[in-house]
């Protein structure tokens, strides 16, 4: 039986008796182990089917944990990261402390670690009370939509994992933005994310290629080689112009009210709502057996970015 549980403390308990747990952030559901927990990391990618190359995200409470994780002394550029959007979905990519002995399978053996620090109170309640940071890839199967809401944690993994702690909808939707900061000259997006590049670009120079998007060339990000966030029905991406053969029997997502008689519709009221909808969506056509959704290509700019990179991945590129 998984346990439902909003007590922080019951849900510290599993993870210090050396048990996996999903837990709420603002991004998406997370599944979480204690980073020094090797067994538990390793239920981890058994649990979700997880490439072994394909790294884990740490998660901190406290800045004073980055100082035993990373290299020191920081470039002057990633603390003013730090300083404007953490708490936030921001993952840094930063040299691993050498001194640190970590096990190999958190972060594929690269001499790099991903770190971020959630804006969702549980979450830091929950690594504070651990009194260790906590690795945690999004809490869904391998490829499948990632969780938004506790329920769709439990789809994937009732009687699989400990415990979940529920929360409330995730705020954002999508996953945090993964910045590459291990040349502080030339810092690069690795993947489009909650946090607005826009934003990111105000304080530093950010490179922005095509690499989220491309499954052919060595990914700077391992884990952006890999199909995602795909429901089983296939996805189109639209504009307000493309003629739909069957809407009958298929869905729409967008921004845009459409005069088809579709299945199934979810119109947003703004990007954030599309974000923040768009998995639940995905799931909720997979449940009616819906083959086709057609999404509506977001403005590129903002979350829209994010979404875009998402329908672009879940549509198999
Ligand atoms: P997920 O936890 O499923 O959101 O995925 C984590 C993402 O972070 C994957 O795309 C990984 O490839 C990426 N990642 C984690 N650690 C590193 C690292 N050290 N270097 C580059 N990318 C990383
Ligand atoms: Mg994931």
């Amino acid at each position: 039986m998984t346990l439902i549980t909003e007590s922080i403390s019951q849900a510290a308990e599993f993870l210090i008796n050396g048990q996996i747990i999903a837990f709420p952030t603002e991004t998406v559901y997370g599944l979480g182990a204690c980073i020094h927990d090797e067994n538990a990391i390793q239920n981890i990618f058994i649990a979700k089917g997880r490439p072994s190359d394909n790294p884990l995200i740490m998660h901190i409470a406290d800045l004073a944990d980055l100082n035993y994780l990373v290299e020191q002394p920081l470039h002057s550029n990633i603390t003013s990261l730090i300083e404007a959007f953490w708490p936030g979905p921001l993952t840094l990519i930063l040299p691993l402390n050498k001194n640190l002995k970590l096990s190999p399978i958190i972060n594929a053996g690269l001499n790099s670690i991903a770190v971020r620090m959630p804006a969702h109170q549980a979450a830091l309640n929950l690594i504070k009370a651990v009194k260790s940071p906590l690795v945690a890839p999004s809490a869904n199967l391998s490829g499948k939509p990632s969780p938004t809401n506790y329920l769709h944690v439990l789809q994937d993994f009732n009687n699989i994992i400990a415990c979940i702690l529920k929360g409330e909808i995730t705020e954002y939707g999508l996953e945090s933005t993964i910045i590459n900061c291990l040349n502080p000259d030339n810092f690069q997006l690795l993947r489009a994310g909650a946090l607005d590049i826009e934003k990111i670009q105000k304080i530093i120079q950010l490179e922005i290629k095509n690499n989220s998007f491309n499954q052919e060339s060595q990914p700077l990000s391992p884990g952006m080689k890999y199909k995602h966030y795909s429901p089983k029905a296939e996805i189109t991406i639209i504009n307000s112009n493309t003629q739909i053969i069957n809407p009958q029997e298929s869905a729409y997502i967008g921004l845009t009210e459409r005069l088809e008689n579709f299945k199934k519709v979810y119109l947003a009221n703004n990007s954030l709502d599309y974000a923040q909808n768009l998995f639940a969506f995905f799931r909720a056509c997979d449940e009616e057996n819906i083959k086709t959704i057609y999404a509506q290509r977001p403005e590129s700019e903002g979350i829209g970015f994010a979404i875009l990179e998402r329908l672009i991945k879940a549509s198999g590129g």
